[in-house]
């Protein structure tokens, strides 16, 4: 079945074709590792693998390679500030190194609780030092670059085009409308490639132009370029990478050797906190953590993703997450009355079923549609292990353990002991007993739901 993605080099959806009949090769700009990821990188995050998982499901085999960032990612996006490594290094009282180990191996737990992918090819910046130079040795050669007493600057002048992908339009652009602080840049957008190290830099590499380091784009386009060459199919990352980190990779490439290195550019929008952006200032960063010790499957988050497409803006809050856990326990409950199933389903039923399905994930990864159709498998009328087969099926995209069969937890028995006298209170219509009971109860951090197959008790989220 085709598929379709949005391409924000092209501002259109587009069909698949990918370089190679049966291979998708793809490039994820990773984290900077320098701070805890939040649930708004995790959303990132969860768009590239929602991304391999249906490009599997359609069969193909992927190289995806995935950057992690432990130099050269300044403070400001463009040139100024910081490098958030060192600053962070500074903060914490530890080496950028330890740093970067830290918050590497927090990143990949907080993917493994989501059941995020792991993509074939996970690289270092610090790694690729040597390709990184080469890269800029070459456009530099090219005429591409230039030196500065600061920076080799790449020159933006010098491309046919630059700001294909956020349609900046050179021309029309005032002198001084982005804030210029080298004089001696030649063009407010150029970009450095590699910075001078001035004395005492904790991090720093010999060079043709002293010791220095990496700008923060260059890392993409030499990885990239390593593990996937010149050009490749698809490149991810967050609206925010268009207008400079994209726009920036796109022009080395083209510097270094004429080409767009990926053929679809696809870019997840942000999630939102209570409507509004995520910052210190407001107290409401929110990481997978600070989910789970709420008492919710990290898994919840992940479904909560779906409720959206990537290219909208999702909108966190606490009820949005306690309502996705309800539903993640329905879909798990409904799995489990399939598979214990023994009644008819008509095959026409499954194929309608798994054809809607496939469509929706096709159509540039609609999920919210594509759950809507999940839900109709699970509220299928008639239960069957058909029907459980095909959810186990949608769930090698939707990632959410939906054969999970519920905990059968351990009651303490001083609870079950105070149900017991609640259930006795009840029987003597001593509401006020039962009330009382019912509180305790609640203080030992479980609650009483009243079913039609008597008291049963909940463990409080
Ligand atoms: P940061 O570490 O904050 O620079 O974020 C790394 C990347 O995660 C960003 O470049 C974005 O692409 C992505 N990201 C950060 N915050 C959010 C958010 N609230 N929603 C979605 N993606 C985000
Ligand atoms: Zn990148």
């Amino acid at each position: 079945m085709d598929i379709f993605f949005y391409n924000t080099l092209h501002k259109q959806k587009e069909l698949f074709k990918p370089i190679k009949e049966s291979e998708a090769t793809i490039y994820s700009c990773g984290p900077t590792v320098y701070k805890d990821a939040t649930i708004g990188n995790m959303r990132t995050n969860l768009l590239s693998d929602t991304l391999r998982r249906i490009l599997k499901y359609n069969g193909y085999k992927l190289k995806h390679v995935m950057n992690i960032t432990d130099v050269g990612h300044l403070v400001s996006d463009g040139d100024e500030g910081e490098d958030k490594m060192i600053k962070s290094a500074k903060e914490e009282h530890k080496t950028p190194l330890e740093i970067a180990e830290h918050y590497t191996k927090l990143f990949f737990i907080d993917l493994e609780r989501l059941n995020i992918q792991t993509p074939e090819v996970v690289c270092k910046a610090t790694d690729h030092i040597k390709e990184m130079l080469d890269m800029v040795k070459k456009i530099m050669d090219n005429g591409y670059a230039y030196e500065t007493s600061t920076a080799i600057y790449f020159d933006v002048s010098k491309l046919d085009e630059y700001g294909i992908l956020s349609g900046i339009d050179l021309k029309n652009q005032k002198a001084g409308a982005r804030v210029d602080v080298d004089p001696e840049k030649r063009n407010p957008y150029d970009f450095a490639l590699w910075i001078k190290a001035p004395e005492n830099h904790l991090m720093k590499w010999d060079s043709p132009w002293g010791p220095s380091y990496p700008g923060w784009h260059i890392e993409c386009s030499a990885m990239s370029t390593k593990y996937l060459g010149e050009e490749f199919d698809i490149h991810t990352g967050g609206i925010d990478l268009v207008p400079t980190h994209h726009e920036n990779e796109i022009a080395q490439n083209k510097g270094a050797c004429g080409k767009i290195p990926a053929h679809y550019w696809i870019h997840g929008e942000y999630l939102l906190v209570n409507g509004g952006k995520m910052s210190k200032s407001l107290k409401n960063v929110y990481l997978l953590d600070d989910i789970i010790k709420k008492g919710y499957d990290p898994l919840t988050y992940r479904l909560f993703n779906f409720s959206c497409h990537y290219r909208g803006k999702l909108n966190f809050t606490w009820e949005g997450i306690e309502s996705t856990s309800a539903s993640l326990e329905r879909l798990r409950e409904g799995y489990q009355n399939h598979l214990n199933g023994t009644e008819e389903v008509p095959d026409e039923v499954i194929n309608d079923l798994e054809n809607r399905f496939h469509k929706a994930i096709n159509d540039d990864m609609n999920m919210p549609l594509a759950l809507s159709v999940v839900w109709e498998a699970v509220r299928y009328k008639n239960k069957s292990k058909k029907i459980a087969e095909l959810l186990k099926k949608f769930d090698t995209v939707l990632g959410i353990d939906i054969d999970k069969a519920k905990k059968t937890e351990e009651l303490p028995q001083d609870v079950l002991d105070l149900l017991e006298k609640r259930n006795e209170a009840r029987k003597n219509k001593n509401w006020e007993e039962s009330d009382r009971l019912r509180d305790e109860i609640l203080e030992k951090g479980y609650i009483i739901k009243d079913t039609k197959n008597g008291a049963e008790l909940q463990k409080k989220a």
